[in-house]
């Protein structure tokens, strides 16, 4: 089971990606966390969301949701393109195992879009 995002809810408000810093450094640094927005202004704002895990990148585009193994992302890039080698850098999500209400990132996102799977 693990974080998953509805990227057709998602609104790349990036509470999400705040929260997930917070959860693991007590502070908002956006570098600490494991969910990002990403967005490409050239490409007319089209953004996504990528969350890591051990083994796996999940990535929330428009087009879908896809969940792309670590080693194929570093072989053969794409998976969030640039964006994902910074992923690679970061822990990997804990579900927010110390919360007894569950993820943050999940309880915080104003859109329902996080989701447990
Ligand atoms: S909090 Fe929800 S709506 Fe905001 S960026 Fe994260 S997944 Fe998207
Ligand atoms: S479940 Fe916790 S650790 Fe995982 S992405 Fe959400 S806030 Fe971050």
């Amino acid at each position: 089971m693990g974080v998953k995002i509805d990227p057709l809810k998602c609104t790349a408000c990036m509470a999400c990606e705040l929260a997930c810093g917070y959860h693991r450094d007590d502070a908002f640094a956006l570098l600490s966390s494991c969910i990002v927005v990403y967005r490409t202004r050239d490409k007319k704002d089209y953004f996504g969301v990528i969350l890591k895990e051990e083994e796996d990148l999940v990535i929330a585009r428009p087009e879908g949701l896809e969940v792309k193994r670590i080693g194929a992302v570093e072989e053969g890039g794409g998976g969030g393109d640039a964006s994902a080698k910074p992923m690679l850098l970061r822990e990997a999500c804990d579900l927010c195992e110390d919360r007894d209400d569950g993820p943050l990132c999940k309880q915080i996102c104003p859109v329902d879009a996080i989701y447990l799977d």
